[in-house]
């Protein structure tokens, strides 16, 4: 599940450094060299995260900032602000915007990464590491690890997330459309029937303790992952 981030800022080396860093780590980038030029991506579709430099040519990331919290459909998406500036004053100035957080510049990029990271835990709890536990299954996401009481099981990573969609959504329909949504993220290129082939693997892992029959067909509906 590749979190989208879009970078709003002005120079083309640090634009670049920024990006380069994120997508190793994984994320879908989109840039932006204006806040204006960032508007217009906002409009077509929400990133989950945007980096937004301070000093901007035209309107200020500051001024933006303060814009996308007062529209509803951008109030809660969370900021990191980039700045040169390192005075104490600014970074209030910062935070009162509205800004979740600050790196000022020149920032490593593991330092970015690391803010990145923890904005995008606090505004998803659905990605939470907190470990799950459900009808004797525990899913540990910060270990990649499912138990089945002692018994530890063995898991591919689609299934792996797979199961942890289903216990963070228990007693739900789930379509198979928004399990491609959630579990594969990006799907254009990957049929429906896939999740079935995957919903099999994952039954079959879970059969030992008999854990299996917690995952119901609905049928003409999709999957759901029963609480008991
Ligand atoms: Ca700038």
């Amino acid at each position: 599940m590749n979190a989208k981030i879009l970078i709003v800022e002005d120079e083309p080396a640090i634009r670049e450094l920024i990006a380069v860093n994120l997508r190793h780590a994984g994320y879908t980038v989109s840039e932006a060299e204006t806040a204006e030029a960032a508007r217009i991506q906002l409009d077509a579709g929400l990133p989950d995260l945007v980096l937004l430099d301070w000093m901007l040519p035209g309107q200020s990331g500051i001024e933006f900032a303060r814009k996308l919290r007062a529209e509803t459909r951008t109030a809660k998406l969370p900021i990191v602000m980039l700045t040169a500036r390192a005075q104490e004053g600014d970074k209030l100035q910062g935070f009162d915007v509205g800004a979740d957080d600050y790196v000022t510049k020149p920032f490593s990029p593991r330092e970015l990464l690391a803010r990145v990271r923890a904005l995008l835990r606090r505004a998803s709890p659905e990605a939470s590491e907190d470990p799950i536990e459900i009808a004797g299954l525990r899913l540990e996401p910060a270990t990649f690890r499912v138990y089945a009481g002692e018994r530890t099981l063995e898991l591919s990573p689609t299934e792996f997330r797979l199961l942890h969609f289903f216990m963070r959504n228990p007693d739900r329909v789930l379509s198979r459309t928004r399990l491609l949504d959630n579990v594969w993220g990006d799907h254009v290129y990957i049929e429906e029937r896939t999740v079935d082939v995957h919903i099999r693997r994952l039954r079959l892992a879970l059969s030992p303790g008999g854990h299996d029959r917690l995952i119901e067909t609905v049928r003409g509906g999709g999957y759901r992952f029963l609480p008991r």
